[in-house]
C-alpha cells in the first residue's frame, strides 16, 4: 500500500530562495524590476542590470534592498554585447558566489513595415531580445550544472506565440526565444535546471504609460479610449497585466513546486492567445 505520509508536501519556507542568486537583465524599470522585487522578496540576492540615470539606479537598488532585506547589486552590461554579458555573469558569481537564477528580460521594440524596416534596428532587436539570452545561458549554465540546480526564465511575449503587423524583428526574436527555451530545457533536463518562458500580453510599464499619453494626444481621444480601443483590443480581459503578476509567475517558476515544469511557454496575457 502507498505510504501517504511520504507524499506530504515539504513545509513551505518563508524565504524559499534565501540561498539563491538571481540575475535579472533589463531590471532598471518595468517588468524586470517587478521580477527582481518578487525574487528579492523570496530571499534571493539580486544582480540588477539595465540602462538609466546612475543616481536613479542607485536609489532603486537601495530601495529594493531596504524593502526586502535582500543583497542587491547592479551591473551595467549592454546585453547586445556578448563579451559584456559574459563578464556580468562572471562578476555576479565572484560577488555573490554563484548564479542560480537567470532571468533574460532585457528587450526593445521597433515598429515599421518589413520593406522599410531599418537594418540596424533589426540587428539590435535580435541582438538584445534573442542573442543576449543565448550568451547569458551559454555562460551561466556551466556553474548551474556544477551545483546541480538552476532556473532560467526567458521573458518572451504574446508575440512569441502570435504575430502582429509591423513588428517583424520583435516577433521573430520572441518566437526564437521560445525555441531557445525548449532546447535549453532538453539539454539541461537531467541537471536539476529548468528553462521556461513567460509570455506577457500588454503590461503596464512606464514605457506603455508614455504610449498612452502620446496616443491620446495624437488621436485627440481620451486615455481610457486609447487603452480600450488601441492597446487592449487584443486582450479579452480588457485590462493590463501588472508587473506584480509577472513577478509572481517568475517566482513560482523558481520555487520547488515548479521543479517539473521545463520547456514551457506560459501565457500571462488576459486570454489574448486563447482566441
Ligand atoms: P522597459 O523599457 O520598461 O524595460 C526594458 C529594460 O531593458 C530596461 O531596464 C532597459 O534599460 C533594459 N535594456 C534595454 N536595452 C538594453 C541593453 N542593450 N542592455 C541591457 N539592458 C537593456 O520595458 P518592459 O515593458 O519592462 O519590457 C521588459 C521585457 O518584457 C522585454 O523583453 C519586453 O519585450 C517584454 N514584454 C513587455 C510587454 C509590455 O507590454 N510592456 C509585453 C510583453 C513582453
Amino acid at each position: 500500500m502507498m505510504n501517504l505520509a511520504a507524499t506530504k508536501p515539504a513545509s513551505v519556507k518563508p524565504f524559499p530562495l534565501a540561498s539563491r542568486v538571481a540575475i535579472v537583465t533589463g531590471s532598471t524599470s518595468g517588468i524586470g524590476l517587478g521580477i527582481a522585487r518578487a525574487l528579492a522578496a523570496q530571499g534571493a540576492a539580486i544582480m540588477l542590470n539595465g540602462f538609466g540615470d546612475a543616481d536613479e539606479i542607485s536609489r532603486t537598488r537601495d530601495a529594493l534592498a531596504a524593502e526586502t532585506g535582500a543583497s542587491v547589486e547592479y551591473d551595467g552590461a549592454d546585453i547586445s554585447r556578448p563579451d559584456q554579458v559574459a563578464e556580468m555573469i562572471e562578476r555576479t558569481a565572484r560577488t555573490f558566489g554563484s548564479v542560480d537564477i537567470l532571468v533574460n528580460n532585457a528587450g526593445v521594440q521597433h515598429v515599421a513595415p518589413i520593406h522599410s524596416f531599418p537594418v540596424d534596428k533589426w540587428e539590435s532587436v535580435l541582438s538584445i531580445n534573442l542573442s543576449g539570452a543565448f550568451h547569458a545561458i551559454r555562460t551561466a549554465t556551466p556553474g548551474m550544472k556544477a551545483r546541480g540546480w538552476g532556473r532560467i526564465v526567458n521573458v518572451a511575449s504574446a508575440h512569441g506565440l502570435v504575430g502582429s503587423p509591423f513588428k517583424s524583428a520583435y516577433v521573430a526574436a520572441k518566437h526564437g526565444i521560445l525555441g531557445l527555451t525548449k532546447v535549453a530545457a532538453l539539454e539541461l533536463a537531467e541537471s536539476g535546471i529548468t528553462a521556461n518562458a513567460v509570455c506577457p500580453g500588454y503590461v503596464w510599464t512606464p514605457l506603455v504609460e508614455r504610449q498612452i499619453s502620446d496616443q491620446a494626444r495624437s488621436h485627440g481621444i481620451p486615455r481610457e479610449e486609447v487603452i480600450r480601443e488601441v492597446l487592449l483590443k487584443k486582450q479579452p480581459n480588457r485590462r493590463f497585466v501588472t508587473v506584480e503578476e509577472i513577478g509572481a509567475v517568475v517566482a513560482f517558476l523558481c520555487s520547488p513546486g515548479a521543479a517539473s515544469i521545463t520547456g514551457a511557454a506560459i501565457p500571462v496575457d488576459g486570454g489574448w492567445t486563447a482566441e
